[in-house]
């Protein structure tokens, strides 16, 4: 069933809570924002609410706040400054997530006015409150405002009270952020058009059990690389030498291999190295010949072919997890090639989740060529796992009366 979205709702004259995702990257040292994708991402749904005459009240958190330290470190001045720059609208911060001067500076806003409370997680220090989802936290939340968009997709696997908590108390729709992630992953993973393939790597199969259950079962074909792709060779008998191996998922493997025969495909070439480094030799090899003190770093060409072969005619591609290690130069081959690959279908539906596959592809230069590249890293995880996510699962439903 659709869900309501800021469409859907009276916004002028509102007093509109927005919960965002302002959790960006920062530098250690300097605690600039290194990647402000996701407060680009959120702009569309605040400048619809503005221009309507609503009331913009945003809510996010950033990092995480288990120290004074912490808040220093995690304040949200920057950001309002950074959205200010980049809606160019004064964004007024208040320095609090409560009290007075909060409720006063709310009381005296205008119509099209935005303001940011400070970091949601500050509530964390005072018994966790935000993250457990202490009930009165919400409540009080909910009672600065009139109704309830939730845009912050990123946090949507989590039951927060600046997600769940304040829904449970106003009525709550989409932002088209979050309107977007459900439209194409959960169409994805519900209502694929067929053929679909799913593209799995990344680190480990410990992390990805679930997905890789869930998107086998829905499936045409899944291509397996990255480093989880060892414990499959492994599975297969064949040697992995020093790879990122699980021992104990090993049988797991095994029994995929067997369920998803026509399904799986496996690397048949890899690039090998004797350190984990970029300075160190590497070379490519056949996967029937790794060997004991070499270690798989990336999908070798022979792979990328096959994968790409794979991919032809693919109505909808849902990629999770980088084929290499792609932080290292010499190891980004095998992701650029999958990105290539994806990046020439025709009338695909084409999807990145995963926190840093999505980084890898915007790094290298593939931002546009995707139709969705998630803002979720663990959300969207659990989205492909086919779990109901409490920050969606809050957001009416359409019935009748939307569009
Ligand atoms: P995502 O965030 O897209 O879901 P993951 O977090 O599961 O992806 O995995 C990303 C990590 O996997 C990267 O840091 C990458 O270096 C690592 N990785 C990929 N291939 C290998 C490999 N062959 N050996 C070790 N690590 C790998
Ligand atoms: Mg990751």
């Amino acid at each position: 069933m659709p869900k309501k979205t800021v469409k859907d709702i009276k916004l002028k004259g509102q007093r509109v809570l927005v919960r965002v995702d302002f959790n960006v990257p920062l530098d250690k040292e300097t605690g600039e924002i290194t990647d402000d994708n996701r407060i680009v991402q959120a702009l569309p749904t605040i400048k619809y609410i503005i221009e309507q005459g609503g009331k913009a009240i945003l809510f996010s958190h950033l990092g995480k706040i288990k120290s004074e330290e912490d808040k220093i470190k995690n304040t949200l001045a920057p950001i309002a400054r950074r959205l200010s720059e980049l809606i160019k609208v004064e964004v007024k911060f208040v320095p609090t997530t409560r009290g007075v001067k909060l409720e006063q500076a709310i009381n005296d806003m205008n119509n099209g006015d935005i303001l940011l409370l400070e970091n949601t997680r500050f509530e964390d220090l005072n018994g966790k409150k935000e993250s457990k989802n202490d009930p009165e936290l919400g409540k009080y939340w909910a009672s600065l405002g009139d109704v309830f968009v939730n845009d912050a997709f990123g946090t949507a696997h989590r039951s927060h009270a600046s997600n769940v908590g304040i829904a449970s108390n106003i009525d709550c729709v989409s932002g088209f952020l979050m309107e977007k992630e459900i439209n194409f992953i959960g169409g994805a993973v519900s209502n694929p058009k067929s053929p679909f393939i799913a593209i799995l790597g990344g680190a480990k199969v410990s992390d990805k059990i679930a997905v890789i259950e869930n998107l086998l079962a829905k499936a045409d074909k899944v291509l397996i690389g990255g480093g989880m792709n060892y414990t499959f060779l492994k599975a297969q008998g064949y040697n992995v030498g020093e790879s990122i191996c699980e021992l104990e998922r090993v049988d797991f493997a095994k029994k995929l291999l067997e369920k998803g025969k026509e399904k799986l495909i496996l690397p048949i070439d890899i690039a090998v190295s004797k350190a984990f480094n970029n300075d160190a030799p590497f070379r490519y090899t056949s996967v029937t010949d790794i060997k004991a003190d070499e270690m798989g770093m990336d999908i070798g060409p022979k792979t990328i072919e096959l994968f790409t072969k794979a991919l032809i005619g693919a109505k909808t591609v849902v990629w999770n997890g980088p084929m290499g290690v792609f932080e290292m130069d010499n190891y980004t081959r095998g992701t650029i090639g999958i990105c290539k690959a994806i990046a020439e279908l025709k009338d695909a539906t084409t999807i990145i989740g995963g926190g840093d596959s999505a980084a890898a592809a915007i790094q290298f230069g593939y931002r546009d060529k995707f139709s969705h590249i998630s803002t979720g890293g663990g959300a969207s995880l659990e989205y492909l796992e086919g779990k109901t996510l409490p920050g969606v699962k809050v957001i009416q439903d359409c019935g009748k009366h939307c569009g």
